[in-house]
């Protein structure tokens, strides 16, 4: 062998070992989907107790959208986002299920998200049925409803992951400044209002997605914001709706994903009209193109994927006595409560002093830590998971998997208020939650985090 064909094998052997490996684990495929699942009749519409009657019409289609993603190891996941109130733990379970048997995709690779628009259907099983006094008739169309979006929330991640291509992704932040923290401190209460020096989440976490010729297919982004700006009769996904509208109305092309982060403490600033929904989403969308339009960074795979459930404990039950004074309450949400924990009680024989909390983390190589809350997760999460994990790298989605009950962190939980008590009896839970929650929920993610890296 001549000194060049040495120089030559010993360039091939680096090549192999160096390049080979690394575009394995950093070819991306993606395949995206999407399906309108507006109510095809008149329904009542979910988030607000002040509502009077059903829905009328709409100002634009709700939809679900589901980007598929597989890395150069054959590993793929699924995000699903849908412009609803919060999909339910045990229809997530349902869906996850179906995919789960239909597909081999495990419980951890599907993430099923939620806008928290409060202009779409009531849904069932959510722990809302309390705070809303439905006929029979509006309750069947609500289980009608849930039987048509569990067949569509299937049939869209079953369609973008059978419609996987090569694709690059790259991230990006941009920053919204619409939210604002709503917890208003009064001189004997905290209530629902303005707080313009109390911490919010200013982040707008961006993917994007490109096929092989580099053009956009996908664009998914976050933001740390009640979806609250209207509360009236028709269907519309509210600011998130917006700015999914606006983006894909710039990039005709490409899927625009919302995902809702840490914002259960703060709302749209300001809100009620529909001028404001446009404009928030309008906000929303140019500072996701402001990403788009800037130097972005590769993201490389593999990508490792965590899911666990864990006991979240809260107060000791009320006795029988305290829940048969409560059956008798003026207040007709007590009273809806209380026939919940009465039955719960006649079936159990007691009443459930935990909740199965879902949390999952995503971890794309050393680029993303993308973790997934449960419930209507304060902004604390976010800042202290971003602080612990990393600034830049740390995204955090709330409202997945389930949305059952606010998550306080400890601060908000030692403050009271909205979030800690009065919300419970909506969620028709006996709470509020024990102090050490946000200790338990991030240690399991820095677990989670943990077994992402073992593998
Ligand atoms: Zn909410």
């Amino acid at each position: 062998m001549n000194r060049r064909m040495v120089l030559l094998s010993i360039w091939a052997v680096s090549f192999a070992f160096l390049i080979f490996p690394a575009v394995d684990a950093a070819s991306f495929k993606a395949g995206v989907a999407k399906v309108v699942i507006t109510p095809d009749y008149d329904m009542w519409m979910s988030g607000y107790a002040s509502r009077d009657r059903p829905s009328e019409g709409k100002v634009h289609d709700l939809h679900a959208k589901a980007l598929a993603l597989q890395d150069g190891e054959g590993n793929r996941c699924v995000l699903l986002t849908t412009d609803l109130i919060g999909l339910p733990g045990r229809f997530s379970e349902k869906v996850a299920t179906i995919i789960e048997q239909e597909t081999g995709l495990p419980r951890a690779a599907i993430m099923l998200t939620s806008s928290h628009t409060h202009s779409g259907p009531v849904l069932r099983d959510d722990g809302l049925e309390g705070m809303y006094f439905l006929s029979d008739e509006q309750w069947e169309r609500v289980d009608r409803y849930m039987r048509e979006l569990e067949t569509k929330l299937v049939s869209v991640i079953l369609s973008a992951l059978d419609n996987l291509e090569p694709a690059q992704l790259f991230m990006g932040k941009g920053t919204a400044g619409f939210a604002i923290n709503r917890r208003q401190y009064n001189l004997d209460n905290i209530s629902i209002g303005h707080n313009p020096i109390g911490p919010v989440d200013h982040d707008v976490p961006t993917l994007k997605v490109v096929d092989a010729n580099g053009k956009m297919k996908a664009v998914v982004f976050g933001y740390a914001c009640h979806n609250t700006t209207l509360s009236f009769y028709q269907f519309c996904g509210d600011y998130a709706g917006y700015a999914q509208y606006d983006l894909e109305e710039q990039y005709p092309d490409a899927l625009a994903l919302f995902w809702t982060g840490c914002g259960a403490d703060a709302n749209p600033n300001p809100r009620r009209e529909l001028a404001h929904a446009i404009a928030h989403g309008k906000e929303l969308s140019k500072a996701v193109q402001t990403v788009l339009n800037s130097p972005m960074k590769e993201v490389k795979g593999p990508i490792r994927m965590e899911f666990s459930q864990i006991d979240l404990p809260l107060t000791p039950a009320p006795t029988r006595e305290k829940v048969e004074e409560d059956l008798k309450s003026e207040d007709r949400y007590i009273q809806s409560r209380a026939k919940k924990l009465m039955a719960q009680l006649d079936r159990n024989g007691k009443i459930s002093e935990t909740y199965s909390y879902p949390l999952q983390v995503w971890r794309f190589n050393d680029d993303i830590i993308w973790i997934a809350m449960a419930g209507e997760v304060v902004v604390d999460y976010a800042l202290r998971l971003k602080h612990e994990l990393g600034q830049e790298q740390t995204w955090v989605t709330g409202y997945a998997n389930d949305v059952f009950a606010y998550i306080p962190s400890l601060r908000v939980l030692r403050e009271g208020g909205y979030e800690v008590d009065s919300s419970m009896i909506y969620y028709g839970l006996h709470g509020p939650w024990k102090p050490e929650v946000e200790k338990l929920i991030v240690e399991e993610i820095h677990r989670l985090m943990q077994r992402t890296k073992a593998k």
